[in-house]
């Protein structure tokens, strides 16, 4: 059996606002206190993992050590069947732009671009398959660790479509629908996105 986080306070790795309190929103009904590792100052770690998996434990572990508290963290993002997982860790970095009017900063439309070119480039009926996948790391202090993997099945569609949500879904249609994760309420996205598979069964697992 899993060991459990209990109800004690609980370091959110993460230097992101929404994230914090998102997540504590989660976890909070169960009696856990969510500290973010931003407000206690703790460094960022190098994502040096090649997969979610390796990313969310290297991330959670640092915040575990440098803190003394149970961590969660986690790391998320999209694969793309016909182009061998990618952009998969990478996701985020796929849309880094090194300067736009002084200012570094991210460009989706630029990154869903690049994901569709490479596709385009592989001919007429390619294979739209890809999954948004989300890893959720715990880590203790004394070095025990637990992993919960969520993933949303899907499709890229060209050109994007709605202006809700962030990052790739605009192009993310999801299995057995026909909008993509921009076009419906936030409600709608999060009963079956990634994020929510992988917290429904971190909840199972710590609190069932
Ligand atoms: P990270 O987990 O914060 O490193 O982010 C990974 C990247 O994956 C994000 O910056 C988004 O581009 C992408 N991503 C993760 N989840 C979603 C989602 O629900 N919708 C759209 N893009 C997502």
């Amino acid at each position: 059996m899993t060991r459990r986080i209990g109800s004690g306070t609980l370091v959110i790795a993460t230097h992101n606002a929404g994230k914090l309190k998102e997540i504590s929103a989660l976890l909070e009904p169960h009696g856990v206190k969510c500290i973010s590792a931003g407000s206690l100052g703790l460094p960022e770690p190098p994502e040096t993992g090649t997969t979610f998996v390796q990313n969310a434990l290297i991330k959670a572990r640092a915040a575990a050590e440098a803190s003394g508290l149970v961590a969660l963290a986690d790391d998320s993002g999209l694969s793309v069947d016909a182009l061998d997982g990618r952009p998969g860790v990478y996701t985020a970095d796929w849309a880094e732009r090194q300067w736009f009017e002084g200012e570094p900063g991210r460009d989706w439309y630029m990154a869903m671009g690049k994901v569709e070119g490479m596709l385009q480039a592989k001919g007429d009926g390619v294979d739209r398959s890809c999954a948004f996948h989300c890893v959720l790391a715990l880590a203790w202090p004394d070095g025990e660790q637990a992993v919960y993997e969520g993933t949303a099945p899907g499709s890229l569609t060209w050109p994007p479509r709605g202006a809700m949500g962030f990052g790739y879904d605009p192009v993310f249609v999801p299995q057995g629908r026909e909008q993509t994760f921009a076009e419906v309420d936030p409600a709608e996205k999060h009963a079956i996105s990634h994020r929510a598979d992988a917290f429904g069964k971190l909840v199972a697992d710590q609190f069932g």
